[in-house]
């Protein structure tokens, strides 16, 4: 099953993706952790995307267009796959139709994290990412055991540069601005389903489980 997950910055979008991906052996596919290592390892695209990503701006269509089409065409994408952070406005949704039909394959579903935008900023703002594996956790929802160090391998914890005040303001505008549109865009495909980003993650994992047996009964998906 293909499964785009469309919502806010601080819907709970990558969470949901790595237990999705679990639970249904797929592929997760985020463009944030992407441009995010592009730009940890210097590369072109990296270097390119950094300035945009620090404002809370979109980077490019071309550049992020090229590096999902790219990913698409991998050969663990035929066991199905979660797009997380992608597509963000009309343009990269319309590429990513035209890119999956020339190998046969489809967006099956949509999942749209409603979500208030008190609990995505009080989520973004408590967000701490660790330097070394990358792993999340938040000051009050999942705190470390020791405030600055990581459980798994004691990297250091940071504040990301995006997840400060000012940008994550400018995230929810640009959220607003450029990516709302997509819930109409795929409820006129029909493949739009809306669940609660409010709830926790586990909360949540539950009503897609159930959201899923209830559409296979029907013949949905
Ligand atoms: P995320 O981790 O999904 O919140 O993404 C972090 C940042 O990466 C965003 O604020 C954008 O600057 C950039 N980014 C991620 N995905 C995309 C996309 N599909 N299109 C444009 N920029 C993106």
């Amino acid at each position: 099953m293909n499964i785009v997950l469309l919502g806010p910055p601080g819907a709970g979008k990558g969470p949901q993706a790595k237990v999705l991906s679990k639970e249904f052996n797929a592929s997760h596919i985020s463009t944030g952790d992407m441009l995010r290592d592009a730009v940890k390892k210097r590369t072109p695209v990296g270097k390119l995307a950094k300035s945009y990503m620090d404002t809370g701006e979109l980077v490019p269509d071309n550049i992020v267009i090229g590096i999902v089409t790219e990913r698409i065409s991998q050969e663990d994408m035929r066991r199905g796959f979660l797009l997380d952070g992608f597509p963000r406005n009309e343009k990269q949704a319309r590429e990513l139709d035209e890119a999956l039909r020339k190998t046969g394959k489809k967006v099956d579903i949509v999942l749209y994290f409603k979500t208030s935008p008190e609990i995505s900023v009080k989520r973004l703002s408590g967000r701490r990412v660790c330097t070394g594996c990358g792993a999340n956790f938040h000051v009050k929802n999942m705190p470390p055991k020791n405030e600055s160090s990581c459980d798994y391998c004691k990297g250091r914890l940071i504040q990301r540069d995006d997840d400060k005040a000012e940008t994550v303001k400018r995230r929810l505008v640009i959220y607003e601005k450029e990516t709302a549109s997509l819930i109409d865009y795929y409820k006129k495909k029909g493949t739009l389903r809306e669940v609660s980003g409010d709830l926790n993650v586990e909360e949540l994992f539950e009503e897609i489980k159930r959201l899923f047996a209830k559409e296979s009964l029907r013949g949905a998906t």
